[in-house]
C-alpha cells in the first residue's frame, strides 16, 4: 500500500510513538487511545494485509487480543483506560468479522485498493448464476431435515471457497475486471448460506 504521511501513535503513559497502530503501547503496555488512523482490520489483527488469509491465524491473533481486552482484566483501571478498552474490543470484533467472510474480505479489499464495488442494479446480470441461485432455492424449500440442510451447506461451503480461491488469485494480479463477477458469485452463495442458516425444520 502507498507510503502515506502517518500520524504516530503516541502513548499518553509513556509518550512512547509508533507509526503503526497498536491496543498497547508496545513500550510501557499501557491502553493505547481509540485512535486507530489509518490503521485496517489487518492492522489491528497485527497480519500481512492479502485477500489469501489463513483463517485459524486470524482466530489465533483474534483470541490473544480477546484475552488482552477482557474486561476482567481492566477491572482495576481508571475510567478512561476501561472506556478505550471497550472501543478496542468492539474495533477488534469488526476487523475479524470482516476478515473472517470471504466476501466482506473481497469489499474491503477492494475499498483498499479504491475499487468500486458493484451497485446494487448492475447485479445479476448472469442468467446462469440465476439459475443456479433458483435451483438451490427450491433444494432450501424443499429440504425437510436438518441432515438435508447440513448437505446443502457442506456443497456451498465448497462452492465458496472455491470462487474465494479464483478471487485471490484474481485479486493478487490486481484483475478486478474479472473479480467482480466472481465477487458477485460470492455475495449469491453467501445469501444462499445465509438461509440455509436460518432454515427451520416446518
Ligand atoms: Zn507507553
Amino acid at each position: 500500500m502507498a507510503a502515506a504521511a502517518v500520524q504516530p501513535h503516541v502513548c499518553q503513559n509513556c509518550n512512547a510513538s509508533s507509526e503503526t497502530f497498536a491496543f498497547f503501547c508496545r513500550s510501557c503496555g499501557a491502553v493505547m487511545d481509540a485512535d486507530y488512523g489509518i490503521a485496517t482490520h489487518f492492522d489491528v489483527l497485527g497480519l500481512e494485509p492479502r485477500y489469501a488469509l489463513d483463517l485459524d491465524g486470524v482466530d489465533k491473533a483474534y483470541k490473544d487480543l480477546q484475552k488482552q481486552l477482557h474486561p476482567d482484566r481492566h477491572a482495576q483501571a481508571g475510567e478512561r483506560d476501561k472506556a478505550a478498552v471497550e472501543a478496542h474490543a468492539a474495533r477488534l470484533n469488526e476487523a475479524v468479522a470482516t476478515l473472517r467472510s470471504p466476501l466482506r474480505r473481497a469489499g474491503y479489499w477492494m475499498e483498499l485498493h479504491g475499487v468500486r464495488i458493484l451497485e446494487d442494479d448492475q447485479r445479476m446480470q448472469d442468467a446462469e448464476m440465476m439459475m443456479e441461485v433458483m435451483e438451490v432455492s427450491e433444494q432450501i424449500e424443499d429440504a425437510s431435515t436438518q441432515v438435508e440442510i447440513d448437505e446443502l451447506v457442506r456443497h456451498n461451503n465448497e462452492k465458496i471457497a472455491g470462487v474465494e480461491a479464483s478471487v485471490a488469485e484474481l485479486f493478487s494480479r490486481e484483475d478486478w475486471a474479472a473479480a467482480r463477477p466472481l465477487v458477485e458469485k460470492l455475495q449469491m452463495l453467501t445469501r444462499l448460506g445465509e438461509r440455509m442458516n436460518e432454515w427451520t425444520p416446518s
